[in-house]
């Protein structure tokens, strides 16, 4: 089975009346861990500012009906792919769906990629984007490592 993975960044669709950032992502991020699972899904979802930037990877046809939920979602717009492509492994292997809000404490992996206060996925490649994404999860994974 071939593997595949999907980067993409959208703009975040904030209503009126809207609960927390924090309480969104939690509640995107526990419907797409349940659905992730079901379909061999794995991945990693960021919130920073105004944006969300998220990657996909799975078998190919489930990734793309995926992104076609997600893309129609109207808590988030302007969804655009960033990187559509065939891959040998997985980078998120333990996650079926990772997720972070940005805190003061990942400004580091920010900056390592360049990134500094102002976040705007629109000008990232897709390699940043997805080492971006990679060293959230280190980060995320070294956190809860030291809580537990
Ligand atoms: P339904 O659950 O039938 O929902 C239909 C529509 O109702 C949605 O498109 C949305 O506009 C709206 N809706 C649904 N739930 C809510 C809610 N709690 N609050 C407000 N409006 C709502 N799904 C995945 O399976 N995997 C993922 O990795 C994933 N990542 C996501 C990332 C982002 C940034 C967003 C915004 C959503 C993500 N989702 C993900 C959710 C996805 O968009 C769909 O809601 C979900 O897959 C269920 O699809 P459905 O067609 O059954 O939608």
């Amino acid at each position: 089975m071939a593997l595949f993975e999907i980067i993409y960044y959208s703009h975040n669709r904030r209503a009126v009346g809207e609960k927390s950032q924090l309480a969104k992502l939690r509640e995107i991020v526990g419907q797409a861990q349940v659905l992730n699972a079901r379909d061999g899904l794995t991945g990693f979802l960021l919130m920073r500012d105004e944006w969300f930037l998220q990657i996909l990877e799975g078998d190919e046809a489930r990734v793309d009906a995926t992104y076609e939920r997600i893309a129609a979602d109207n808590r988030h717009e302007q969804c655009t792919i960033i990187r559509r492509r065939q891959i040998m492994l997985r980078s998120f292997p333990s996650w079926s769906m990772g997720g972070a809000l940005f805190t003061p404490e990942q400004q580091g992996v920010y900056l390592q990629h360049g990134l500094n206060s102002t976040f705007d996925p629109r000008l990232l490649d897709a390699q940043t984007a997805h080492e971006l994404l990679v060293d959230l999860q280190n980060h995320e994974t070294d956190l809860r490592r030291v809580a537990s």
